[in-house]
């Protein structure tokens, strides 16, 4: 297969840094932000959450200051239950001093110690949820109450939003358009994300929901993004969930609403090796994989008590790894 590097086609596309919806450690929210805007993304999609988004323009200011690179700044938000808007939880009085503390090692994020779930840290993969031996692990919801949603969206004022629905949520969605329309924020774009977790739904199920999105987005002025998302929560590191991502892609061409066609959820390095030149996606978000890549850098700046671009050899190296992860899908 042709390297997706020699296709014009590919190149410049935009790309999304995906922080986390959740609210992860703020500290290196402001390092990753500040590492991918300048290494080129368009996008960085954070938690709705005012102090989250503060971090996260800190490190953008200092992109555009120094790379004159400044990606849009979107926001998360979920019209119901949503796997992206949960966390875990145990009491470790509870744990017995012998446990090989298989829940520490599952962990992506070491989000987990003697103390239990470090909240922020945590990202809610739920893969400890099942590697408790005693099952005393488990998750709770932390999503945005509607009433509190505009104040959130002014104060903050994102360049875009990001909806995760499901299948049957049209109404409840209707309402978070309604809360955003009210806002009067100025949405550059307004994305849905959507994948096929209902496990009988099919392809065709999940067009109908982006077709009925639609025409409720239909009276906003933001250009639509379809988030399609392959496996959400993956831990995205794997060539399977890359095939994932991609099969969704494969299966909803030609099925989509007008508007631009985003992957996401499994997305790694893996990604732009396993499109077809015919199926190439406007876009692709990169979550965990991303993140993961530049980890070791911002821990080591954290040890010393400074930001990452405090550290210009560090900085330099972090910002060359984030253009390695998204070098097929951008001119840089
Ligand atoms: S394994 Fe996942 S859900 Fe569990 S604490 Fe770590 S990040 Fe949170
Ligand atoms: S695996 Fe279960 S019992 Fe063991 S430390 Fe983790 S939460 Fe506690």
């Amino acid at each position: 297969m042709k390297n997706l590097t020699e296709r014009k086609t590919v190149q410049n596309k935009w790309v999304k840094l995906i922080c986390g919806a959740s609210n992860e450690d703020i500290a290196s929210i402001e390092d990753l932000c500040a590492i991918y805007a300048a290494a080129g993304v368009d996008y960085i999609d954070i938690a709705a959450d005012p102090s989250v988004a503060r971090a996260a323009r800190n490190g953008i200011n200092w992109s555009r200051k120094f790379f004159g690179n400044r990606p849009g700044l979107m926001i998360s938000i979920s019209d119901g239950k949503d796997i992206h808007f949960r966390k875990a939880k145990f009491d470790p009085n509870k744990c017995p001093a012998d446990c090989s503390r298989p829940c520490e090692k599952i962990c992506p994020t070491s989000a987990i110690d003697i103390n239990g779930v470090n909240e922020s840290r945590c990202y809610g993969c739920g893969r400890c949820l099942t590697g408790c031996p005693l099952n005393l692990i488990t998750e709770y919801e932390y999503g945005i109450p509607n009433k509190f949603l505009k104040d959130i969206l002014v104060e903050i004022k994102p360049d875009a939003v990001e909806i995760h629905t499901e299948i049957d949520r049209q109404d409840s969605f209707k309402e978070i358009c309604k809360i955003i329309k009210d806002s009067d924020v100025e949405l550059q774009k307004i994305s849905v994300s959507c994948g096929l977790t209902q496990s009988n739904a099919q392809p065709i199920d999940l067009a109908k929901v982006f077709w009925k999105r639609y025409e409720i987005l239909e009276e906003h002025r933001a250009k639509l993004i379809w988030q399609l998302d392959g496996r959400p929560m993956s831990g995205d590191l794997a060539s399977t969930t890359a095939k994932a991502a991609i099969n969704l892609l494969e299966k909803m061409s030609g099925l989509l609403p007008p508007g631009l066609i985003q992957v996401a959820g499994g997305t790694n390095e893996n990604t732009y090796k396993l499109i077809k030149d015919q199926n190439i996606p406007d876009g692709i978000a990169f979550g965990s994989v991303a993140r993961k890549l530049v980890k070791p850098f911002i821990d080591d700046a954290y040890k010393l008590n400074k930001k990452i671009y405090e550290i210009p050899e560090k900085m330099t190296l972090a910002v060359n790894k984030a253009k390695s992860l998204i070098k097929p899908w951008k001119i840089n």
